[in-house]
């Protein structure tokens, strides 16, 4: 039987890879020009981490979790997003006791245990920044601008970026009692989920994938109203914010986040081709999260992407991606020159040019087609009689030309045509 990658993953091969460090190369740059830092965990940790730090309610831990037992005898879990992760890394490094606020980003595979769909994998891409430290609005704004940054840099102009507060777990609290009261007479019209967990969680219905729990709480009481006056003030000075930044935005009451350690500012940003219930990232602050963990009482906010959605959105503005052409191909008639031509190749390398020669034992016919194949644009010919006068062919692969230089000269004239 033939071995084939696991369900729900894939392979990405030449030249895909090269969208990806592309796109991964403008985000972190991105990134780093707003002062962010990368920060790399491990790919599993314990599965308690994932079950404090991304909540046991969630769909994330009840039924997508990548879990296993190892050899010796622990839970351990592929990580499935990466908040919970650098939270646990900035509590065992005492990072918080440093200079605040701490700015990371981090970028990798995740994993989640669920059936495999178009679009959805086992193991897929996040990038994400987390900040640390600091319960200022502007704080809010400006990853919000972060995030907004990176789709416009990667030539995405036309996204909705969708926008709410969540409050405090006081004024969430009081808006708990009034959503309970809304969703009771209504809860037999839930699906099973929401009215298993209505009672205790209320938010998750309007958060509810499943449309028909929409429909039945239709004209349910916003959160917005019940926002106590700190939190008020601070969605309102987010907003002014994100105004003066001349980021436009959403006031979206169904944007909710049903944990107790999520506080105040809630946004994803959605790309209108992907349809109104996608999502391309989003994120929030957590204020909670930290002390949750068993941290101090630290501040934070943050936001993940999903890469292959991204990548599918960079896809269709037609970018022009970047070739890996190869540059030079060193042509070798003669098998026993061939050391002369590694040799050459050593030396247009070292200069930056992108240069292979043939490991196949072709005829100089055939090196020459496989130079064409590979898109090169010149080809060195290391003949006998050139090499016995001390000197190089250079064949130019587009103009059709070619003329005689001896090896001194060589780099100098590859690196003159080339440009
Ligand atoms: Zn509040
Ligand atoms: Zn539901």
């Amino acid at each position: 039987m033939e071995i084939q990658a696991p369900r729900g993953t894939y392979d990405i091969l030449p030249p895909e890879s090269r969208k990806w460090q592309y796109i991964e190369r403008v985000i972190k740059e991105t990134a780093e020009r707003f002062g962010y830092s990368e920060v790399r965990f491990p790919i599993f940790e314990h599965t308690e981490l994932f079950e404090r730090g991304v909540g046991d309610t969630t769909d994330i831990v009840t039924k997508e979790m990548y879990t296993f037992i190892d050899k010796g005898g622990r839970s351990v879990t592929l990580r499935p997003e990466g908040t919970a992760s650098c939270t646990r890394a900035l509590i065992e490094h005492s990072i918080y006791s440093g200079p605040l606020p701490v700015k990371w980003y981090y970028n990798g595979p995740m994993f989640r245990y669920d059936r495999p769909a178009a679009g959805r994998y086992r193991q897929f891409h996040q990038f994400g920044v987390e900040l640390f430290g600091s319960n200022n609005p502007y704080a809010d704004v400006e990853v919000i601008q972060l995030l907004v940054k990176i789709l416009e840099n990667l030539g995405l102009k036309d996204y909705e970026l969708h926008l709410n507060s969540v409050g405090c777990p006081q004024c969430r609290e009081r808006y708990r009692e009034k959503l309970v009261e809304h969703i009771t007479p209504v809860k037999d019209q839930l699906c099973p989920d929401c009215q298993s967990r209505y009672a205790k969680n209320p938010l998750r219905v309007i958060d509810c994938k499943n449309p028909g729990c929409l429909e039945a709480i239709v004209g349910f009481p916003v959160l917005y109203d019940s926002l106590c006056d700190d939190c008020r003030q601070h969605y309102n000075t987010v907003q002014e914010g994100l105004t003066g930044q001349g980021i436009a935005y959403l006031h979206d009451n169904q944007l909710v986040r049903g944990l107790d350690y999520y506080t105040n500012t809630a946004f994803e940003i959605h790309l209108p081709q992907f349809g109104a219930a996608s999502a391309v990232g989003g994120g929030g602050r957590y204020n909670g999260l930290v002390r949750f963990c068993g941290g101090p009482d630290l501040p934070g906010i943050g936001f993940a992407i999903g890469m292959e959605r991204l990548l599918s959105a960079v896809e269709r503005t037609g970018i022009d991606w970047e070739k890996d052409d190869l540059q030079v191909f060193v042509l070798v008639p003669d098998e026993h020159n061939r050391n002369i031509g590694l040799e050459i190749c050593n030396i247009l390398r070292e200069a930056g040019v992108r240069t292979d020669q043939d490991y196949n034992g072709r005829s100089m016919k055939a090196q020459m087609k496989q130079a064409n194949k590979r898109g090169a644009r010149l080809v060195v010919i290391v003949g006998e009689d050139e090499l016995a006068a001390g000197q190089f062919t250079i064949r130019d692969m587009v103009h059709k030309t070619q003329l005689t230089v001896p090896k001194e000269a060589l780099l100098d004239r590859v690196k003159e045509i080339l440009q």
